[in-house]
């Protein structure tokens, strides 16, 4: 991105009351978009779409930009502020060109260059979906009213974003937060990122059912899939396999906010993602290990606590990178 791209990319945006912005959710299994106020409410009602599982770059493209359109028309077609997305990663940032590793069809996709030539004159800003929805639980979630906050999500992948100070942390190249390869058993399973032993390879959906069927648990109903959503479902009817397969993911939670908050002296720490969603199985082991492996009393003091936001974080989120941009959209010059 230009110099002079990034700066205009950086400027402030200022909303009236009755102003919004196009907030854009963009995942390996949907897309969601929907309008947001400042704030912090949804305008009308989201639209969302099934990520196409196969097909080209173009055919992608062509889904989001009719979720964008859903969205727009069935809020009435206002006028929008800007556009905020939160899409998986990685991505180049801020230079929006994103190369999900769940949306195959997209690598090296220049995502904030096609959203601009769609939607001309208007910012747009685009950042990794788990820092988005870290932001948008500081903003008006679990998390508001802290100053220093991690956000993060166990679900297909596991990913994280961080507010130290009321600011967003980026990182170098906008990848601070990433939680998911935090490395949390030295001998543990090989991760797809090309590590070993990383949170996200123990305790992601995938790997805390196929643990599971390695063991020898078989989803109870023979029509049943054996994923992490049929796996929660035993457990609550009691299969010890189950059972085990949650507390083993939710230990290697617990390990890592032990670790997370020794390096950064959090207030909170939120969790979201479909695994949360099954309660006591995975956050009870989570806070067991947690409260073993951390001994500084700053380190004790981190609360931790489900999500509050539904499944409109990520719009929401996206949004704040053009509405709360001062606390949540800071890149560098270049
Ligand atoms: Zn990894």
């Amino acid at each position: 991105m230009s110099k002079s791209n990034v700066i205009e990319e950086r400027a402030h945006v200022k909303l009236g009351p009755k102003d919004c912005v196009l907030g854009l959710d963009i995942g390996g299994t949907k897309i969601a978009a929907g309008l947001v106020t400042r704030d912090g409410s949804l305008l009308g009602r989201m639209h969302r779409s099934p990520t196409p599982a196969r097909g080209t770059s173009d055919r992608m493209w062509e889904v989001v930009v009719k979720v964008c359109e859903k969205a727009l028309a069935a809020s009435g077609n206002p006028k929008i502020k800007g556009i905020g997305v939160g899409c998986a990663g990685p991505m180049v940032w801020p230079d929006g060109v994103v190369s999900p590793l769940n949306i195959t069809a997209w690598r090296g996709f220049p995502l904030q260059r096609r959203l601009k030539e769609h939607f001309p004159k208007i910012p747009v800003r685009v950042h990794n979906d788990a820092i988005t929805m870290a932001a948008a639980e500081h903003w008006i979630g679990a998390a508001r009213g802290l100053d220093h906050a991690l956000g993060m999500v166990v679900s297909t992948g596991v990913g994280g974003g961080f507010i130290i100070g009321n600011q967003l942390v980026d990182g170098g190249l906008g990848n601070a937060g990433h939680i998911g390869h935090v490395v949390v058993d030295p001998t543990g399973p090989s991760c797809h990122c090309g590590g070993r032993g990383c949170l996200e390879a123990i305790a992601r959906g995938p790997s805390t059912a196929g643990w599971a069927v390695e063991q020898g648990w078989t989803p109870h109903s023979k029509e049943a899939s054996a994923d992490a959503k049929t796996l929660a479902s035993d457990a609550r009817d009691g299969d010890e396999i189950a059972i085990a397969a949650f507390a083993r993911s939710g230990e290697a939670v617990g390990i890592a906010l032990a670790s997370v908050t020794a390096l950064l002296d959090l207030d909170i720490a939120v969790i979201g993602g479909g695994l949360v969603q099954s309660g006591p199985l995975l956050m009870a082991p989570m806070r067991r290990a947690f409260a073993y492996h951390a001994g500084l009393k700053f380190q004790k003091r981190l609360r931790i606590v489900p999500a509050e936001l539904d499944q409109t974080a990520g719009i929401v989120g996206a949004a704040s990178l053009i509405i709360k941009s001062s606390n949540y959209w800071n890149p560098r010059d270049e």
